[in-house]
């Protein structure tokens, strides 16, 4: 009889579970774990970092997780220390063949690991990764000429044109659950326990776990025909909200891909259609970030190394905490401080005004998101900052700036979103929500808010900001035309 340890991290559902399903298949005997990594951790507690929302999210999924593994006889085996220790030294004291994991691309988690491997594999136990959080991993899409591509459409295509029924397949864990070791109960650190701020659950933005996924999933099906209508209004309940979810496996990306496929397929659902087009853009940063673990550091595109950014930390603090005196960024930098989420059109609005307006390097915007995010994932993450500061690969071209008032005319044409978060604006006129210093002293008064007291004025100029950008870009323009 053989038996094996699954290792639970982004993963944090027991249905169409890849490492699951393949040491269940393999195994008579399987026990499940998972390790809050003091690697990871401990440096947000030196930070002083102990209201961490994401941990609140996980922590609350691994307690519906526990609860379906223990309702199948099953459960989970919680540590709470180094896991390239703690994995190695569960596998032996359990004494299993072979630990199974859900493969992880970020360059991190790689080494961690590599490590483990190398640790067990001394212990004679073996590391089996498999893939399961993206359609096609690695070298599965690759161009014609063998190599990992850098321009998103011929990817997609390429991506698309090899989507099949066995890519979208589930992994049926049922027949074989009878094979879970039972655990015992009553292991799971409390978050107090672990040094952070106990949190409410219910408090969260989007509800944890499984649950909390299919809620969200089954509100989002009933709309994804509207998707492609809707989805650039911050104000409006256009997109999945399912990010999260994704980020922390609390559901499967082939359901949702199957579904979006089969929708935009049969049912010629234009909302559909683009929307696994938006699961392709996530697939080609996992891509890249696979391939080029340099973009984590680096710009894509070398030669945006050259790039003098400013260093403005007025400027930052500003647009941190949301006071730029431009309403759109304001409201979007508000919620993403207030909630730990953030409308795509807004991230784009905002990256832009950091490294195109304050001409401050995307890093210093990139980490902000990655503290502050409840989604955070890496390869988005960083994909979506050198996208908008046009240093990554397949970027908006340099000398495309947007311009952050007609962003807001356009796509919160009645100020809805910005009212939301920016209360002080609440009863300024729509002709001048977007831009309110344009008011007069009587207009200002009329609405109970003098600019530069109640709410900032802009902090830039953004026709003089939108000129810095063009010659910053320009001093560089001869390598860069050469890409
Ligand atoms: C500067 C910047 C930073 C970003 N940081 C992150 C991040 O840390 N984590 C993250 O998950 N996404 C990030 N994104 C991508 C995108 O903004 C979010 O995925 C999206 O807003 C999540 O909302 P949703 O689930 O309602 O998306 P939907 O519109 O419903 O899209 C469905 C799914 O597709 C994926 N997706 C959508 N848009 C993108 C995109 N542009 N790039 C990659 N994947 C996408 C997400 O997994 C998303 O859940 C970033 C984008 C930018 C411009």
């Amino acid at each position: 009889m053989t038996s094996a340890l699954v290792w639970f991290r982004r993963d944090l559902r027991a249905h169409d579970h890849a490492a699951l399903y393949s040491a269940l298949r393999d195994h008579q005997r399987v026990w499940c774990a998972f390790v809050f990594d003091s690697d990871i951790l401990a440096p947000l507690l030196q930070k002083g970092l102990r209201d961490d929302r994401r941990l609140a999210f996980i922590h609350a999924s691994l307690v519906q997780l526990d609860e379906v593994l223990r309702s199948r006889g099953g459960g989970l085996r919680v540590r709470h220390g180094r896991a390239v220790e703690e994995i190695p030294r569960l596998a032996a004291e359990l004494g299993v063949d072979a630990v199974y994991a859900n493969r992880d691309y970020e360059p991190a988690a790689r080494d961690r690991d590599a490590e483990v491997a190398s640790r067990l594999m001394a212990a004679g136990c073996g590391f089996v990764d498999c893939k399961d959080q993206v359609i096609f991993d690695r070298d599965e899409v690759l161009t014609q000429a063998g190599r990992p591509f850098s321009v998103f459409t011929p990817y997609r295509n390429a991506w698309l044109k090899k989507l099949d029924a066995t890519a979208l397949a589930p992994h049926p864990l049922e027949p074989h659950l009878a094979r879970l070791a039972s655990t015992p109960a009553g292991g799971m650190p409390t978050l107090a326990e672990l040094g952070f701020t106990a949190a409410d659950p219910a408090a969260l933005p989007l509800s944890p776990g499984v649950d909390g996924a299919q809620r969200r999933l089954r509100d989002f099906v009933a709309r994804i025909d509207d998707y492609a209508a809707t989805r650039d209004y911050p104000a409006l309940n256009g997109t999945s909200l399912l990010s999260v979810h994704l980020r922390f496996g609390t559901l499967s990306v082939r359901q949702l891909a199957a579904y979006a496929w089969g929708r935009a397929t049969h049912m010629n659902s234009a909302g559909a259609r683009v929307w696994l087009n938006e699961l392709i853009w996530r697939e080609f940063y996992q891509m890249i970030l696979w391939h080029r673990p340099q973009v984590v550091e680096r710009c894509f595109k070398p030669e945006c190394e050259h790039i003098v950014w400013d260093d403005a930390p007025q400027l930052f603090a500003a647009w941190c905490a949301g006071s730029t005196g431009y309403p759109l960024v304001d409201a979007a930098m508000r919620q993403l401080n207030s909630s730990g989420t953030m409308h795509n059109r807004l991230r784009m609005v905002t990256a832009s005004f950091l490294s195109k307006d304050l001409g401050i390097d995307w890093r210093r915007g990139e980490a902000c998101f990655a503290e502050r995010l409840l989604d955070y994932d890496l390869a988005s993450n960083n994909g979506g900052w050198q996208w908008a500061a046009s240093t990554g690969c397949d970027a908006q071209p340099w000398f495309r700036i947007f311009n952050p008032v007609t962003q807001s005319e356009k796509f919160d044409p009645k100020g809805d979103f910005i009212r939301r978060y920016v209360p002080e604006l609440a009863a300024v006129p729509n002709r001048f929500i977007h831009a309110p210093w344009r008011m007069d002293a009587a207009q200002q008064a009329a609405c109970g808010v003098v600019i530069g007291r109640d709410y900032p004025a802009p902090v830039v100029d953004h026709a003089v900001a939108r000129e810095r950008t063009l010659a910053r870009f320009k001093r560089i323009a001869p390598i860069l035309a050469a890409d």
